[in-house]
């Protein structure tokens, strides 16, 4: 569950929502059917997942974004994280478009999921919030959340449950390692 500190500003939100779309490791999937998966894209402004191979694509790019926020959280490898987004690009059509009240945007060509998050994920980037949009750092949670503390250094979903449980078990490893 969020709390309302978890929010991410302005259409970062949405790639939170959608990365959390799967709470791991054995939560609910809005993902699990085409008609789910439908559904959840109408409700959040994207046109909707065109058949199965589509949807088989779209639960591999939820997981590609997840790794790229475990990455944000200093857990996983960036370069690889980036460089498994690369082939999601094949599938979509981004151009440059004049925005009259901002500039130059990248805009989806249609309304599909990937390409929409993909250009949000470009946007972030260039307003430098791309970085705090974190997955947990407990590797069987990895739920996204947008990190709002002053220096940046949130690691956890929730301290009650992820870090709590972290911090226990790196004091048990510590205790293993002391000499009796
Ligand atoms: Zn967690």
């Amino acid at each position: 569950m969020s709390t309302p500190s978890d929010l991410a500003p302005g259409g970062l939100e949405l790639i939170r929502r959608f990365v959390n779309t799967a709470e791991l490791p054995d939560g609910p999937d809005e993902l699990r059917s085409l008609e789910t998966a439908r559904a959840w894209c109408l409700s959040h402004g994207l046109a909707p997942v065109k058949n199965e191979e589509h949807l088989a694509l779209l639960g591999a790019f939820r997981e590609a974004l997840r790794a790229l926020l475990f990455a944000n959280n200093g857990a996983g490898d960036p370069h690889d994280a980036w460089a498994a987004l690369g082939p999601f690009l094949a599938s979509t059509r981004l151009s440059l478009a004049v925005n009259s009240d901002r500039g130059l945007e990248l805009r989806p060509e249609d309304k599909g999921p990937i390409a929409s998050l993909l250009a949000m994920v470009y946007e972030s980037q260039l307003l430098g919030t791309w970085q705090r949009l974190r997955a947990c750092r407990k590797p069987t949670c990895r739920f996204a959340y947008y990190d709002r503390t002053k220096n940046a250094s949130r690691a956890w979903c929730s301290m009650a449950s992820c870090g709590n449980q972290a911090k226990a078990q790196r004091r048990r490893q510590r205790e293993k390692q002391l000499p009796a």
